[in-house]
């Protein structure tokens, strides 16, 4: 029976052998927890989304010749990558967070190409048992967590350099049903909130790090997995009475670190075993869906734009002519990022194994602006909003006998706003820039999906300069190089037959 909706979803969650580590303890129910809860709420959302607004969040899969939820859809058109993009946005509008599945279904495209060109090299069956994998998730409606990173130890060294091997995942044993593998995946995007997570490289790799060279599909509580849950700036204040201080109190992102000991992977969930040469193919594909997954945050965009503008109307301000024109700039640096992406999208091919894949540039280009414009967004949203965001007493204080009325008359804003209102979206811009929501908005951007420079790295390897150079020289007229020393014979000929002109002139 398939997942319906989020109810059920949070359902599948419960009663689980999973092991997660928080404050040093083991989680009874992670779904009860009320630290982690809103994470699960944000996965929720992609869930009932996909049966409010299914022209975004589902599709129809020609693997399965099911409708299925949009994260679990292997792109069959640009359009597909388009409506992706879309979908993204109306979730961080809806959530103001990570709803943590876009890693999930750009891991499965990347994959879905991936293992399809090292079927032609290598004769392997990884195409085939992908599909198959896919079309399991597809039936039951699953949460696919996409486990890329690994914790790596000394940066400048290679895995197989590494003085401890479990830097990087690989492989410790095999036997005739399959493989184990051993090591630690750092920032994992709701990977407790999954129902499977596929391991990958983290990077380019060559023959002497074969054994890292690995990709494979393990359910989420299977044996010699540990979880160990990832702090949130201001995250115990979702473990606090009251709702106002957490900002968000409904939604939220989760990152854990997934360490692996020993576990088993069976033959038949298996997408790549040494073939080193394909790693980096993996990782390019895969970062290039995921750098333009990121206009996820133009819908959290939306969000503190919406916010700084509520604020500033409360405040009484909102007619003044550089809060209009913060907000035009708040909107102008959202869109930009926006329109990278879906153009990204739209510039899409056809690759090899018949799925379609994004424009690389453009998707470099759209999270090279990530990594700058929501940390802009968020300081015209402080500048805006004023200092009580920092500043403001509790939610408890403003509920008690002794310091609420104090709090109600001394915190108002103009006359007719309530404030209680005022309170909350303080709270909420706070949550978005400095707490629990920022991790999403801000790191995250900052990190996921590669940090800055990988992304100048892929601009580089595209920016064609040498075209462009040829163009700048040809409407400047310039002759150097083989142009040059033709252009000089032809002189000399010229020379040769009629004399030199100048001379001829004088
Ligand atoms: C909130 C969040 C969620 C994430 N979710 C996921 C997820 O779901 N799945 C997943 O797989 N990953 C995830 N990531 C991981 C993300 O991809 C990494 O954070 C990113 O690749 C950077 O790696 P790092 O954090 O180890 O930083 P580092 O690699 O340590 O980078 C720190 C700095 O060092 C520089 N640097 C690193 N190596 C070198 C080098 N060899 N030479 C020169 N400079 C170097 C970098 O450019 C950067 O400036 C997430 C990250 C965050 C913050």
């Amino acid at each position: 029976m398939p997942i319906r909706n989020g109810a059920e979803y949070i359902q599948s969650l419960r009663g689980r052998d999973v092991k997660v580590y928080l404050f040093g303890e083991l989680v009874k129910e992670p779904v009860d927890h009320p630290m982690i809860r809103p994470s699960i709420n944000a996965v929720a959302a992609t869930y009932d989304l996909a049966n409010e607004d299914p022209e975004i969040a589902s599709a129809q899969s020609s693997l399965s010749g099911l409708s299925v939820n949009r994260f679990l859809h292997i792109a069959e058109s640009a359009e597909d990558l388009v409506n992706q993009n879309r979908m993204q946005r109306k979730l961080g509008q809806l959530t103001g967070t990570c709803f943590q599945r876009c890693v999930g279904m750009d891991a499965l495209n990347s994959l879905y190409s991936t293992t399809y060109e090292i079927d032609q090299k290598h004769g392997t069956q990884y195409h085939k048992r992908l599909i198959e994998f896919i079309k399991k998730v597809q039936q039951e409606n699953l949460v696919i967590g996409g486990a890329m990173t690994d914790v790596k130890g000394d940066r400048s060294l290679s895995p197989s350099q590494q003085p401890d091997p479990d830097m990087f995942v690989h492989i410790t044993k095999r036997d005739a049903n399959g493989i184990y593998v051993t090591g630690a995946k750092a920032h994992q995007t709701g990977c407790i909130n999954s129902h499977w997570i596929i391991i990958m490289p983290t990077m380019r790799l060559k023959g002497e790090d074969k054994d890292y060279a690995i990709v494979g599909a393990i359910p989420v509580d299977a044996k010699g997995i540990t979880y160990i849950y990832g702090r949130q700036s201001c995250d115990t204040r979702s473990m606090e009475e009251g709702e106002i201080d957490s900002g968000n109190s409904r939604f939220a992102g989760q990152e854990a670190m997934i360490i692996l000991d020993n576990v088993f992977i069976p033959n038949e969930l298996i997408f790549m075993d040494g073939e080193y040469e394909f790693a980096a193919m993996l990782v390019e594909r895969f970062t290039c869906y995921h750098r333009r997954s990121y206009v996820c945050k133009t819908g959290l965009g939306d969000v503190l734009i919406g916010a700084a503008a509520a604020i500033a109307d409360y405040n009484g301000i909102s007619s003044a002519s550089h809060i209009k024109d913060k907000l035009v700039e708040m909107t102008h640096l959202n869109e930009t990022i926006f329109a990278a992406g879906i153009a990204s999208s739209f510039m899409a091919h056809k690759t090899a194994s018949g799925n379609w894949q994004n424009d690389d540039m453009l998707a470099n280009v759209c999270k090279h602006n990530v990594t700058r414009f929501p940390y802009e967004i968020g300081r015209i949203a402080q500048d805006i909003a004023g200092g009580l965001m920092v500043t403001m007493p509790s939610e408890k204080d403003f509920r008690s006998p002794s310091t609420g009325p104090l709090l109600e008359k001394y915190l108002k804003g103009r006359k007719g706003v309530s404030t209680e209102n005022r309170m909350r979206v303080l709270r909420l811009i706070e949550n978005m820039t400095l707490g629990r929501n920022a991790v999403g908005y801000l790191t995250e951007s900052m990190h996921g999906a590669g940090s800055p420079q990988a992304q100048r790295i892929q601009i580089a390897r595209q920016m064609q300069l040498e075209y462009k150079k040829k163009l700048a020289k040809n409407l400047a007229n310039v002759t150097e190089g083989e142009a040059a020393e033709l252009a000089q014979e032809n002189a000399d000929y010229f020379n040769k037959i009629f004399g030199n002109s100048k001379k001829a002139a004088k």
